[in-house]
């Protein structure tokens, strides 16, 4: 039988209980809907890392003694969880631990550069990419003189909105090297169609990078079996800590790339004239890594798997679904989602009360959304809005925020 969620595991993630606001003796409890920027923690995180500190800490990789050789073992199983949870076609060796999606993608567009790209080389990405899929790209066409190409979006503003798979088709040519491309977009929510533009990309022998920072707790699909050469993810978005990354890679890529950075535990020879770097995941992880984090991301691991990665995201995307069909009944706001019923974002505006405004409005009821541009200015450009709010699910979220939310947003308009 399917585990419960939303309120029924609330008391799971602590911060729910120590966020409630009295006001005039009324209890307003926290609705967390801002999910997509960042997942609060499962208690078994919390425990695993406050264990893991008041037990085993050492620094990994440096020490014979007990506390190291304990971490250092956690550490390197930990490869393994991450390894499964991706797929059967990833290995423990090909895991390299980030600091962050945003460092990850940044490892990959300066060693794609280095080992890939040639001037006129082409590189292709959707027009909605977040920066963090964007700027490192830009940086290395300009440094290399090569062509960046962006995939444009089709479908009405409201709805309905998706990637423009025949412009790819066009895009994506003979000198194409890298397609790099989220699963999961983070202003809509959309789901790229992954498997088509894979496709379209090996057919043409270009490199496949997946910024799967939105999909990691929502889409159980192998990638690396569908043709992704590199994929990376943040785990503080699903329920785990932040200040650590995940880069996934092929063994050509892991062999091949270069390291970003530079220092202890990356080497394997150091003379006065000249280094020489150790194979393996450990060529980029310089210096010392985030360790207790990494005994939070097993935890979380461990905890979404227990659940169910399928039942955590359908339950997010009823939810979503839900407060789409309501949310666009209220006068004057817009909304701004592909509406397939899979998503787990929905993005809105109010034409008379600006989105930073709304968000303001929405925390004095003591209701999280992120307003913004969402760390896409691209595409909100495209969108022709200068801000959206966004709302976004996870496991622990019920109809009860649905609820909070819809009463907010219409306080807001009665205000206006
Ligand atoms: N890509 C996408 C699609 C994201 O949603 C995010 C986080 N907002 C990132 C990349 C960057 O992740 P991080 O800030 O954890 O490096």
């Amino acid at each position: 039988k399917a585990t419960k969620l939303g309120s029924h595991i609330r008391n799971e993630f602590p911060l729910f209980a120590n966020n409630k606001k009295i006001e005039d003796g009324q209890i307003k409890p926290f609705s967390y809907l801002d999910s997509a920027v960042s997942a609060q923690k499962h208690i078994s995180v919390i425990k695993a890392m406050s264990h893991h500190l008041e037990y085993d800490y050492g620094s990994v990789h440096r020490g014979a003694y007990g506390v190291s050789v304990r971490s250092s073992q956690m550490y390197e199983n930990t490869r393994t969880i991450v390894a499964n949870f991706i797929g059967k076609s990833v290995k423990p060796e090909q895991i390299v631990y980030t600091r962050g999606t945003t460092e990850s993608l940044n490892i990959l567009a300066n060693g794609i550069a280095e080992e890939y790209l040639q001037e006129n080389s082409r590189i292709v990405i959707p027009v909605a990419e977040h920066h963090a899929n964007l700027i490192p790209w830009q940086q290395v066409a300009l440094r290399k003189n090569c062509e960046l190409a962006y995939i444009p979006f089709e479908g009405k503003i409201g709805k309905e909105l998706r990637l423009n798979l025949s412009e790819a088709k066009k895009l994506i040519t003979k000198n194409t090297k890298v397609v790099s491309l989220a699963h999961v977009g983070n202003v809509i929510g959309q789901i790229n169609p992954i498997e088509e533009v894979i496709a379209l990309a090996k057919s043409v022998g270009a490199l496949v990078v997946l910024d799967c920072a939105q999909s990691m707790t929502c889409i159980e699909e192998d990638v690396f079996a569908l043709g992704a050469d590199a994929i990376a993810f943040s785990p503080h978005k699903i329920y785990g800590p932040s200040g650590i990354g995940v880069l996934a890679m092929s063994k050509e890529l892991i062999e091949r790339l270069p390291p970003y950075t530079f220092g202890g535990g990356m080497i394997s020879d150091v003379t006065l004239e000249g280094s020489s770097w150790t194979q393996g995941p450990a060529k980029f992880e310089a210096g010392t890594p985030p360790i207790t984090e990494v005994a939070g991301l097993g935890a979380a691991i461990e905890w979404i798997s227990q659940v169910g990665k399928i039942h955590i995201h359908d339950h997010a995307a009823a939810l979503a679904a839900e407060f789409l069909s309501k949310v666009q009944e209220i006068p004057d706001i817009e909304v701004f989602a592909p509406g397939t019923g899979q998503e787990t974002i929905v993005s809105f505006r109010h034409k008379k009360i600006h989105a930073h405004d709304l968000a303001t409005i929405l925390d004095a009821e003591n209701i999280a959304m992120r307003a913004g541009h969402h760390c896409a200015w691209p595409f909100i450009r495209f969108l022709g809005v200068d801000a959206l709010i966004r709302c976004s699910f996870a496991a622990y979220s019920d109809k009860d925020d649905i609820e909070l939310a819809l009463a907010a947003i219409k306080k807001a308009s009665k205000i206006t």
